[in-house]
């Protein structure tokens, strides 16, 4: 049997794995097993690949160069993924992603060229394979400064300067020109040194990329990375049609419709439109100072109250209903573990304990859950912001473990303040609450947090991991 014959039905089953892949990671008991039966699905989609006529006709110079890319950049991901910290992760998202608009876009410059150089191309097939290379060099280009400020190699706020919208509109307009002379130009006879073109829309793209990402800056960036997947989704799809490969098509199509329904539930979680994040000025507000890297004492006299691990553990072990507010912090100390040690020790006095789930707490969206799934934390103890904020005015102590803008009031009350509007977890009903967090510094908002200066809050000032220990110490000694 020519196993040629199997190929169109090989990418129909690894299309469905992805379909199922996608399904699995909506809960994060399936998340693991939905990963690996798409990462099965795409693995057999290359290998079928290579049974291809037209690969096979590179002869074993092109089996060699794919196979040599296969091994580079198999071993590259693998080790990046087993080696990239959970608080890393948004970077290595954007560079993935990155990568596979890259390609994308080369694919199409390639094809184009072949076109032009061999049996010629349609207006149709040139439009296709311009916004191929579009999209997927403003995937490129952005996501790189993307893993830039979230690596902290470029800075992290959003970079703005006069005349900012005359700059990017000049761009986007002098692409969508020289793609227009390009496809006038295989339609008819005109001569267009149509390499020259292609480049200076590849150029004009790569720009482009960057000057819509600079602008942008803070809380801001997860919403940017989830929309530069859908564009690499648009891009890889664009390359499908190109190639004629359906796989790459449904594949695209896929990543594309997930990466924009991901984009709009966060904008939605931080009640702003897209245009606002791509156009706003959010991220560029200055960092609070102090004498603990941000004010202890406010303008009308409200100062904050600082505890220690013993009195925050008797607070603690007397509760009847406690509410942990997991954050960024949490992340970054790798307390999840402690955090389940004490939770199992106040249950086991009588208390309830729940976790209250912000969907941008963190720096990605379901850092909170992974973190505490892999402490394993029962899945039904996470409550999602909705259900959770009427259970604050009931809660003895919420206690807030490296989380501060989901908390921070000024959301709801302040009307200048740059989270205004972003639905926050009601920390400040809760009868008392205790913070744990190493300074008065801000969180990635960079603004100051009115809830410390709440007559209920007290603060618990170190490290995550240790003050934990500490409060499961002090639990046991009461
Ligand atoms: P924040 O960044 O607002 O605050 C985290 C706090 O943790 C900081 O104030 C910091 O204070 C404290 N912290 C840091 N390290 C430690 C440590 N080792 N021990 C104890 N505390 C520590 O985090 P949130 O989770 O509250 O909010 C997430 C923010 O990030 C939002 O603005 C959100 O929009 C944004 N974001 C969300 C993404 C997502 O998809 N989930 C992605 C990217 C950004 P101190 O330095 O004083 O210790």
């Amino acid at each position: 049997m020519d196993l040629r014959s199997l190929i169109p039905l090989t990418y129909l089953i690894a299309a469905v794995t992805f379909v199922l892949g996608l399904k699995g990671l909506s809960g994060p008991k399936t998340a693991v097993n939905g990963n690996r039966i798409a990462a099965a699905g795409m693995l057999l989609a290359v290998g079928a690949t290579f049974f291809d006529v037209e690969f096979q006709s590179y002869g074993t110079t092109g089996l060699l160069v794919t196979a040599a890319g296969l091994v580079v950049g198999g071993a590259a991901g693998f080790v990046g993924a087993r080696l990239v910290k959970m608080t890393a992760m948004p970077q290595m998202v954007a560079l993935f992603n990155g990568a596979g608009g890259g390609a994308a876009a080369l694919v199409s410059i390639l094809e184009l060229m072949r076109g032009l150089g061999g049996a010629g191309v349609t207006p149709g097939e040139t439009i296709t394979s311009m916004l191929g290379l579009i999209i997927g060099a403003v995937s490129f280009s952005g996501s790189a400064i993307a893993f830039g400020k979230l690596q902290g190699l470029i800075t992290p706020r959003a970079f703005k300067y006069g005349g900012q919208q005359i700059v990017t509109s000049v761009l986007f307009g002098g692409m969508i020109v020289l793609s227009l002379l390009l496809t006038a130009s295989v339609a008819s006879t005109v001569g267009v040194p149509q390499l020259a073109v292609m480049t200076g829309v590849a150029l004009l793209a790569l720009l482009f990329g960057v000057a819509l990402v600079m602008p942008i800056g803070g809380a801001d960036m997860p919403v940017v990375i989830s929309l530069l997947n859908a564009f690499t989704g648009l891009a890889v799809a664009a390359a499908g049609f190109v190639l004629g490969n359906q796989l790459l098509i449904v594949a695209g199509t896929l990543v594309g419709a997930s990466g924009t329904i991901l984009t709009r539930l966060m904008s939605k979680a931080m009640n702003r439109s897209i245009a606002n994040v791509l156009f706003g000025a959010f991220g560029a507000a200055p960092a609070g100072g102090g004498e603990v890297g941000g004010p202890m004492r406010a303008d009308d006299g409200r100062t904050v109250r600082e505890t220690t691990a013993e009195d925050a553990a008797t607070l603690l072990a007397y509760a009847r209903n406690v509410i942990i507010v997991p954050g960024y912090g949490l992340a970054v100390a790798q307390a999840q573990h402690n955090v389940r040690e004490l939770a199992d020790l106040l249950e086991s006095r009588g208390v309830n304990v729940v976790y209250a789930i912000h969907p941008v707490a963190g720096r990605m969206p379901g850092h909170m859950n992974v973190l505490l799934a892999e402490a394993n934390i029962p899945y039904e103890k996470l409550m999602d912001m909705d259900a959770v904020n009427p259970e604050f005015p009931r809660a003895d102590v919420a206690l807030v473990i490296g989380a501060n803008d989901v908390t921070n009031p000024a959301a709801r009350s302040t009307k200048g303040s740059p989270i205004y509007g972003m639905p926050i977890l009601d920390v400040d009903k809760a009868q008392q609450i205790i913070v744990i967090k190493r300074s008065m510094k801000p969180g990635f908002a960079g603004i100051d947090n009115d809830l410390y200066l709440d007559p209920k809050t007290q603060m618990l000032f170190g490290d995550a991991k240790e003050a934990v220990a500490k409060l499961v110490a002090g639990v046991k000694a009461s």
